[in-house]
């Protein structure tokens, strides 16, 4: 039986998981369970899954979270404390699909705690890789790459010599805004950002894949797992979000990796630890799809991604810097206070005055990345106001 527990149980990625899980209940068991407010679906998984543990990260949740529980044999926790409990338990695997930088923490406890990490909050590999990796080495556990282009070029540049890879393209869909020119781009709305032409996730996620943002972290994201330099790294617009990633060789071959736009061949890849699961996916018809488009991305239309090629050369603290401004420029557009192209501005603006200071060359330690990430999103802030 192989022991399993959710970080972000009730998200997009959490239930692609667990849907894998129900798949085969003789074989995979789940220990812990996290959400934040959509308790009533964590109380439900909870059940369905005879979890042993689960937590609300929100604190005003623990109430009702544990009234729903009643009557059933399930440990009830709450808060910050109460999901890195969850993440402390001891399992063989755990899914890291928390969103955002509060991600990090539980990520690194269940390494800490000796777990297999499937992850898939690319926040914590951009704002902490170099900690993450040291943990997991340390601890001699996995830490297993996600991200549908991650798990993609995982797959494609398995069994090859790290000498024999000159590139790696990674796609990017291009987003609910492909089609719009720089001008369109002006007024846009966070409702008309939020709807992905190709893929169902989450709504940050889902934003960040029109502003691009998204493709900047999974730049960082691939230096991370993968190291690769800046000039190793290539991306490409690809409508049809059917090639995930293609690795590029010395010999001038290229192989791509080819799959639906579902997370569940990303996420099963991860849980069954690089061996196939017969999974019931709709297979890509290539006669069907007819035409695979690739394109360069217009960097004045998508500076996001100009930005995260600059943290990828930089190093140090910018990732987790990059990421915190990235994140409360987010929130912002989020709350009508600052434009789809605003995003990018307070990012960069950020970013420079941190530079200015040489506050983001410091060796990445939890500490430096904490401290930094809060005074990256203080900084946003202000640069909110002015754009
Ligand atoms: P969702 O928004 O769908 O889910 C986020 C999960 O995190 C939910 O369980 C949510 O709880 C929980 N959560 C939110 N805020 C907090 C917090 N402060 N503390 C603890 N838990 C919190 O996101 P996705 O599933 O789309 O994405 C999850 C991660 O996976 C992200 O890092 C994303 O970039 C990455 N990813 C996602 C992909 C996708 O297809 N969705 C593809 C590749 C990567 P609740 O819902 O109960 O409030
Ligand atoms: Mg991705």
């Amino acid at each position: 039986m192989k022991n399993i527990s959710i970080l972000g149980a009730t998200g997009s990625i959490g239930r692609n998981t667990l849907d894998l899980i129900q798949r085969e209940r003789d074989k995979l068991k789940v220990v812990g369970l996290t959400g934040a407010n959509n308790i009533r679906l964590l109380a439900e998984s909870a059940i369905k899954f005879n979890a042993d543990i689960v937590a609300t990260s929100n604190d005003n949740k623990f109430h009702d979270l544990k009234e729903m529980l009643s009557g059933y044999q399930v440990e009830v926790c709450a808060g910050i404390n109460g999901v890195l409990e969850v993440a402390s338990r001891q399992v063989d695997w755990v899914m890291s699909s928390i969103v955002g930088s509060a991600g990090l923490l539980p990520g690194l406890k269940a390494l800490e705690a000796g777990a297999n990490l499937a992850l898939a909050n690319k926040e914590s590999m951009v704002a902490a890789g170099p900690i993450m990796k040291r943990v997991a080495e340390a601890q001699g556990v996995k830490l297993i790459p996600v991200d549908s282009e991650h798990s993609a070029i995982s797959q494609v540049i398995r069994g090859e010599e790290r000498d024999s890879l000159s590139k790696i393209i990674i796609t990017a869909s291009g987003g609910a805004f492909r089609n719009l020119t720089i001008s369109e781009l002006i007024d846009v709305t966070p409702e008309q950002a939020s709807k992905h032409p190709n893929w169902d996730m989450g709504q940050r996620i889902t934003i960040d894949s029109a502003s691009l943002f998204n493709k900047a972290l999974e730049i960082i994201e691939a230096k991370e797992f993968f190291g690769l330099k800046a000039s190793e790294i290539e991306v490409l617009i690809h409508p049809q979000s059917l090639v995930h990633a293609i690795a590029c060789f010395c010999d001038s071959g290229m192989k791509a990796h080819i799959g639906p736009s579902d997370m569940r061949h990303a996420i099963a890849y991860a849980l069954y630890e690089e061996k196939r699961f017969n999974l019931p996916l709709e297979e890509v018809d290539l006669s069907k799809v007819g035409t695979l488009d690739f394109e360069k991305p217009d960097l004045l239309k998508y500076p996001a991604l100009k930005l995260g090629f600059d943290v990828l050369e930089q190093g140090g603290l910018a990732g987790a810097a990059f990421n915190a401004a990235k994140e409360e420029a987010l929130d912002n557009f989020l709350d009508h206070k600052l434009s789809f192209l605003g995003m990018a501005d307070v990012v960069r603006a950020t970013m420079d005055e941190l530079s200015s200071k040489n506050q983001l060359s410091s060796e990445v330690e939890l500490e430096a990345v904490i401290d930094i990430d809060r005074q990256a999103r203080l900084i946003a802030k202000i640069f909110v106001d002015k754009f």
